[in-house]
């Protein structure tokens, strides 16, 4: 049995009172809805010295304007799942969050929690497995030498081949999301396409947070009136399960050409994969299954598989198609 370390516990009444607790060390974590948190806490992967609430802080909301939704970081799933804002000019979204867990968890969850869940690599989540650079950098990969089905073939290196596991994040990076973020040093935006960070050599730096910095909000672009988005899970089983392979998909048509679209794969990938090569072959084209073939394919052409996740490439390829089919309605 693995004790939990002992930490501190501190309420923040205040933005600037919680990161003035979190100082700028790295020691300290945010608590909000806790909901993998507590579980990595229990399980002794994570071990903060110092566990700073900021449930009580007014980040929590949604503020609508024309083409933007300002999410605050505070916001349940459940609460973005049910804008009606959101049902009607981002439905994918919809579709990610409630494809991502039960109503129960969706009620507790957070979006900035979302966006920072870590691996369900279980190698990460086994303090008792020695190998796992994430948890301990420098240890090895117990993934890459054992058991992989799941694992990434996008984005990996020879450090790490987790699979990023939010399934909102690949819709938010499909819309060019900004994460709001602050610290110590002030305020400051970062574009979600480059917030997270492929593992390269130290596969423990997930994103671009510096220490003691709290994702405030999420600026969420909204789509065209006309366009049409479509968020796909493929995965062992029907219900609490995260993916094998997703595809979230937005396009506007002119007649039967695509006029724009925004592409983005999920559960193939270590970070939210923005598929720009494949944006670039459907952008102007005539919509066909030959098309949305040409693609998935531009989407996997760097993939890297290995033994027991090699499958992955092809169902990938086959769920962007069938993603592209369904917003697009072309089945020839
Ligand atoms: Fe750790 Fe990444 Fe390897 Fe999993 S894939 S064992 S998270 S280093």
């Amino acid at each position: 049995m693995i004790a939990v370390q002992p930490f501190e516990y501190v309420r923040a009444g205040a933005l600037t009172e919680a990161i003035g607790e979190a100082g700028t060390d790295g020691s300290a974590a945010y608590l909000a809805g806790g909901t993998t948190q507590l579980d990595l806490m229990k399980d002794g992967v994570l071990r903060p010295s110092r566990l700073i609430d900021i449930t009580r802080l007014p980040l929590r909301g949604i503020e609508h304007h024309e083409d933007t939704l300002i999410v605050g970081s505070l916001t349940t799933m459940e609460e973005l799942a049910a804008d009606p804002v959101v049902g009607r000019r981002l439905p994918f979204v919809r579709e990610a969050l409630l494809r991502s867990a039960s109503v129960q968890l969706r009620n507790m969850a957070t979006i900035g929690g979302n966006l920072l869940q870590r691996t369900r690599c279980r190698y990460f989540r086994d303090r008792t497995v020695a190998t796992c650079n994430k948890r301990a950098p420098g240890s090895g990969c117990g993934a890459i030498t054992g058991a992989h089905r799941t694992s990434a073939v996008l984005g990996t290196s020879t450090s790490c081949i987790a699979t990023h596991a939010s399934d909102l994040a690949v819709t938010l990076v499909a819309l060019d999301a900004t994460v709001h973020v602050t610290g110590a040093e002030g305020p400051r935006t970062i574009p979600l396409t480059g917030f997270y960070r492929v593992p390269g050599e130290d596969p423990s730096v997930e994103n671009d947070l510096r220490p003691g910095e709290l994702i405030t909000a999420i600026e969420v672009p909204l789509l065209p009136q006309e366009a049409r988005s479509h968020y796909l899970k493929v995965r062992d089983r029907a219900s609490y399960e995260f993916a094998l392979a997703s595809a979230a998909v937005a396009v506007t048509m002119r007649d039967t050409r695509v006029e724009s679209a925004r592409v983005a794969l999920g559960g193939v990938a270590t970070v939210p994969w923005r598929a720009v090569e494949a944006e670039a072959v459907l952008t102007g084209a005539e919509a066909s299954v030959a098309l949305f073939r040409t693609a998935a394919h531009a989407a996997v052409a760097g993939a890297d598989p290995r033994p027991q996740n090699a499958f992955k490439v092809e169902l990938a390829q086959r769920t962007l198609v069938r993603s592209l089919q369904s917003v697009t309605g072309v089945n020839s």
